[in-house]
């Protein structure tokens, strides 16, 4: 299967080329089709927004992500938002502005979630949801990932900062959202596509 990847990164599409590098499918990049604005309100809409808009433009089915970090004692910021919260540039920014907010915060549970949509011309829709449990630490500590990374402890006492690219694929959101789309497609297209998988 021919399938376009929703994004105008291409550190995105290679990622997903290694992901799911045991399926058949050719991966093919946007190749100057226009990415629409991400006016959705949860992740699933945005990654909706994304694939469909492309799978429509395209003819090929297209697969699109989002994801964020939520924070529970901040009502789940910064969700949606977390690439552009506070309107911050840089991953460093964010970072800073997110300690700031949570300052003297008692509950620091958070999780990271990652939504992979694959939409199909015919207007079919897959949603795969992947999450992890972790909490909001009070600085940053570890050297690896990007964004949040550093901030996030996982339940064995790492940060997601401290783990090699292959254990950050087994235990994150993204690799976690990966796995149920894999397990969907080992046999071609799911003869019934799952269009609420939020577990
Ligand atoms: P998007 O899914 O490309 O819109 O990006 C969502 C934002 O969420 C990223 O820019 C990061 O700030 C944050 N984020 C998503 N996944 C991760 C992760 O695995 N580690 C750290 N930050 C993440």
């Amino acid at each position: 299967m021919r399938v376009m990847v929703a994004t105008s990164n291409p550190g995105k599409l290679k990622e997903f080329q290694e992901a799911l590098s045991s399926l058949n499918w050719e991966l093919l990049p946007l190749g100057g089709l226009p990415m629409p604005a991400e006016t959705g309100s949860t992740y699933e809409e945005n990654a909706a927004l994304k694939a469909a808009t492309i799978a429509m433009m395209s003819g090929l089915p297209a697969l699109a992500d989002d994801s964020g970090l939520e924070v529970a004692g901040l009502k789940g910021e910064p969700g949606i938002y977390s690439a552009r919260y506070g309107n911050r540039s840089s991953d460093q920014e964010r970072n800073l502005y997110l300690l700031e907010r949570a300052r003297n915060l008692t509950n620091r549970s958070a999780k990271f979630v990652s939504v992979l949509v694959l939409a199909y011309p015919d207007g079919e829709l897959e949603e795969y949801r992947g999450e992890v449990t972790g909490k909001l630490l009070e600085g940053p500590r570890g050297q690896g990932g990007f964004g949040y990374d550093p901030l996030f402890e996982l339940a064995d006492g790492r940060t997601m900062a401290e783990l090699s690219t292959e254990e950050k694929r087994q235990v994150s959101h993204r690799g976690a959202a990966f796995a149920k789309l894999l397990q969907a497609h080992k046999g071609g297209r799911p003869v019934s596509a799952p269009r609420h998988d939020r577990g």
